[in-house]
């Protein structure tokens, strides 16, 4: 090993892998819709940690049931009953009409529990290599699995061999998944995002997803919702499938959940979750008194709060003082998404606007190169909505 250098000579970070390309700024602190860097200067959170705070940032019941937790019980492992989690598991299929959860860490971890009950499933029909349906735009994760359902050559590369077992056809498209239906018999099931976040905040045509829900009953595929990004009330319903009036078979949820407290949850349908029995599956952390303290906490502020109202209000606020502010700015394509989960496409790469927006003091991000993506804190006020859409505006026309 080599010498670590004395404190004195390091340059900040250097015994971080350096896995992200990280914008200049070292955030020390939060407040609501802001964070404030090791200065003292205040942005105002238009990412939410991508997708993550959506109570913001030091959110008072939240910091108390937390505390609360800590100072009763952080954690038991999964061999006794953990009545926070059962608590948490109900509330859950209360809220989506799944009957049971997993619960696990990340989102990645959610989608592996999904890869694995779509493989029991496929094998209880007899099928030996059971393939599940991917789309293209989609981002399913990090992990071995996830960067191989994942529609990315830049997620993928290096990593190779990749994992087996997937089909791709195109986001949006029902037509070619009717077609795979007539071809082949060894699929298990499709998965995909019900509105696309890394792909670039692309939401389907209205019945998509009730036409991959027909084509899956007749089948019996196992219809998978990867909601990591969707869920818990981003886009104006608890979940995503919900504008459309469907029941998926399996649903995986991560982020906004524990508002920063990791914890992710794959939830089935009663006939799918029992192809788990006794050792089929575990996670050490996953579902411990903690997280689910916090998962319990945040869908309870957020009922009290009358979230969903709210935030598709603000959404509809957003979408609206954006097209207004973008009126006949021809670089702009297109101002989408549903809640507060929003896109603001151009004809052109803009990540560069990342940069640019820090001189306003706003943070947000740019996916697929040309669209700049939102996710503000649902608790935001009305008028940090206006100051989001007004920062947009000034940048892209300053394009
Ligand atoms: C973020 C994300 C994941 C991966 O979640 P991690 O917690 O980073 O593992 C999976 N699917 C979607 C749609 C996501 O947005």
């Amino acid at each position: 090993m080599s010498q670590p250098l004395p404190i004195s000579e390091r340059s900040p970070g250097e015994h971080v892998m350096n896995t992200y390309a990280r914008l200049p700024l070292r955030i020390v602190r939060g407040e609501g819709a802001w964070l404030f860097d090791e200065s003292g200067e205040a942005y105002l959170d238009a990412l939410t940690g991508i997708g993550v705070c959506s109570l913001g940032h030091a959110h008072p019941d939240l910091a108390a049931a937390i505390a609360d937790q800590a100072g009763t019980l952080l954690h038991a492992a999964n061999i006794t009953h953990l009545p926070l989690q059962e608590a948490l598991a109900d509330r859950l299929a209360d809220l989506s009409g799944l009957d049971q959860t997993f619960f696990c860490n990340s989102g990645a971890e959610a989608m592996e529990c999904a890869f694995k009950l779509a493989r029991l499933h496929g094998h209880a029909k007899g099928i030996d290599e059971p393939q599940v349906i991917v789309v293209t735009g989609s981002f399913h994760g990090r992990t071995m699995a996830c960067l191989s359902a994942t529609d990315s050559a830049k997620v993928q590369a290096g990593f190779e061999p990749l994992m087996t077992g997937f089909l791709r056809v195109p986001f949006d498209d029902a037509a070619q998944v009717a077609r795979l239906a007539e071809s082949r018999d060894d699929i298990a099931g499709i998965l995909l995002e019900p509105i696309q976040g890394e792909g670039g905040v692309v939401v389907p045509q209205a019945g998509y997803l009730a036409e991959l829900r027909r084509i899956c009953d007749q089948q019996d595929w196992l219809l998978m919702a990867d909601e990591v990004q969707t869920g818990v009330a981003k886009t104006g319903e608890w979940f995503a499938c919900q504008h459309e009036g469907i029941l998926p078979d399996v649903m995986t949820l991560a982020k906004a959940l524990g508002n920063g407290v990791p914890i992710g949850a794959c939830m089935a349908r009663r006939r799918v979750a029992e192809l788990f029995k006794p050792g089929k599956h575990g996670s050490t952390y996953g579902g411990n008194p903690l997280a689910c303290r916090a998962g319990l906490t945040v869908l309870d502020v957020m009922e009290k709060d009358g979230i969903l109202e709210r935030t598709r209000a603000l959404g509809e606020r957003l979408r609206g003082a954006l097209r207004v502010g973008l009126d006949g700015v021809s670089l702009v394509r297109e101002v989408r998404g549903r809640g507060l989960m929003v896109g603001v496409e151009l004809d052109r790469p803009c990540g560069e606007l990342v940069m640019k927006a820090l001189d306003h003091r706003m943070i947000m991000n740019v996916t697929r190169e040309n669209t700049i993506r939102l996710l503000p804190p649902l608790i935001a006020s009305e008028a940090e909505i206006d100051r989001v859409a007004e920062t947009v505006v000034a940048l892209v026309r300053s394009v």
